[in-house]
């Protein structure tokens, strides 16, 4: 077994994952030194959607308050034909006697980035070393070592342990040889932001919706900036011609007409993966976040069950340097239940809700639109269907870094069970 020392827990990546997993070492007097490549924190809108399991958990670290403060409650959402109109409504407030949090909570991915920045800063136990790009990860017997480029040169930064949070493109997946596997969707998607009211232009639809359709599909939702109308792009279709004003607004005439030509003020074009790193951890090195998974945005839980890892490793780092507990238990239980989540749960429901908006078989359209309506219409039908879109299900079944046996012993029950 390896033994214990105590050094700092190096973060690599102060994106949202990387610095809520920061920001909960620091709170349980954990020293940690973030290491990010990008001059400041990222600005970009990007994911827009936070569960009711994701606030239960960002709660520990006195984020959830600040959030509800900004954010927009959603209780209730749509799925809709985008040829004969409402196919199906879910109300979140059905799930009001086991969260506090009934609804999905919208709002930018960069306004959490945000608000994570101005705690770890002026935090003394957290050192940011924003400009500093990892360059490679090396484990010795009792630590780490990462060499990282700086603009005055190259050092080596040494620590306890390191998480890799550092995204889609992670350097520190790669430094470990760990491979990635999956797809890569042919489509793009394409966000469009502008801050004319959807709701008066489409009236009848929720403030978040899924519209399937076999030629081009879409989900139009309400953040506080603004509303975002997302389509894919077919993959003849290059970059700057979907980004151009005249198709831009060609597809926002075509969802709603309007005499005048939408304001936008914001557009994000990117590649979709469905992917899972081969392993979470190796020694003293855990991924976390997209680093580790990467999923389709419909129904926005990839940067949820990012935020969910963080959390389950943390609190086994936590107990690995205050309890003695045994590092290898507790992050072999990490990286087994975190990617049988990402593969079962995230993956899995990722990929079934992007199929049933892109869906071009009339009957397999018919028979999705049946489920959804009678699931909606049977209420324990709709609870069981919210708890697990909430996230609620996953976090209640697997449970949120529990003592080794007992997430092991978890994991055996929902395998022989037959569920993901
Ligand atoms: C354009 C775009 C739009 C998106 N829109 C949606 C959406 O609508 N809905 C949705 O659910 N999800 C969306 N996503 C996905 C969502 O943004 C991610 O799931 C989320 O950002 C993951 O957070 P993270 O902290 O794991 O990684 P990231 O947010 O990618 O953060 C990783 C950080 O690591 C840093 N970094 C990378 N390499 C290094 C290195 N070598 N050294 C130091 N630092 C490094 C990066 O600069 C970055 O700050 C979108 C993603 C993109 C790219």
């Amino acid at each position: 077994m390896v033994t214990e020392k105590r050094g700092p827990v190096i973060v690599v990546g102060a994106g949202p994952v990387g610095m809520t997993a920061a920001a909960a070492l620091a709170n349980a007097g954990i020293e940690t030194v973030i290491v990010e490549r990008s001059p400041e924190p990222q600005p970009d809108w990007r994911a827009s959607t936070f569960h009711a399991a994701t606030l239960e958990l960002l709660e520990e670290i006195d984020i959830t308050p600040p959030m509800l403060a900004e954010g927009l409650r959603v209780p209730r959402y749509q799925f809709r034909d985008r040829r004969t109109g409402l196919i199906a409504e879910f109300d979140l407030t059905l799930l009001a006697d086991e969260t506090r949090f009934p609804y999905r909570l919208q709002l930018n991915q960069q306004r959490l980035v945000s608000l994570l920045w101005e705690r770890l800063r002026t935090d003394p136990r957290v050192t940011l070393r924003f400009g500093t790009e990892a360059h490679d990860v090396r484990q010795t017997r009792d630590g780490v070592e990462l060499t990282v480029r700086t603009p005055s040169g190259v050092e080596t930064i040494t620590g306890d342990h390191l998480i890799g949070a550092d995204g889609a493109g992670s350097t520190v997946r790669k430094s470990l040889g760990l491979t990635f596997e999956g797809i890569t969707y042919e489509e793009r998607f394409l966000i469009v932001s502008t801050p004319w009211d959807m709701q008066v232009k489409l009236p009848g639809i929720a403030e978040v919706n899924y519209i399937s359709d076999p030629e081009e599909w879409l989900f139009i939702l309400r953040t506080p900036d603004a509303w975002r109308v997302l389509w894919p792009v077919p993959p003849d279709v290059d970059d700057a011609t979907a980004l151009s004003d005249t198709e831009i607004q060609r597809h926002l005439q075509a969802v709603a007409h309007s005499d005048e030509e939408y304001p936008v003020i914001d557009t994000q074009i990117y590649r979709i993966h469905q992917r899972v790193a081969e392993t979470f951890r190796t020694g003293r090195v855990a991924l976390i976040g997209d680093a580790a998974h990467l999923n389709s945005p419909v129904g926005g839980v990839g940067l949820n069950s990012g935020i969910h890892d963080a959390f389950d490793l943390t609190r086994r780092l936590i107990r690995i340097r205050h309890d003695g507990a045994d590092l290898d238990a507790e992050l072999d239980a990490f990286a087994a239940v975190r990617r049988q989540i990402a593969v079962g749960h995230v993956q899995a429901d990722t990929q079934r809700n992007t199929d049933r908006l892109r869906e071009k078989d009339p009957e397999l359209r018919r028979q999705s639109e049946l489920e959804l309506k009678q699931t909606a219409a049977d209420p324990d039908r709709a609870r069981q269907w919210l708890r697990r879109v909430s996230l609620l299900d996953s976090v209640r079944r697997f449970g949120v870094g529990l003592a080794p046996a007992e997430t092991h012993s978890r994991l055996a029950a929902v395998l022989a069970d037959g569920h993901a």
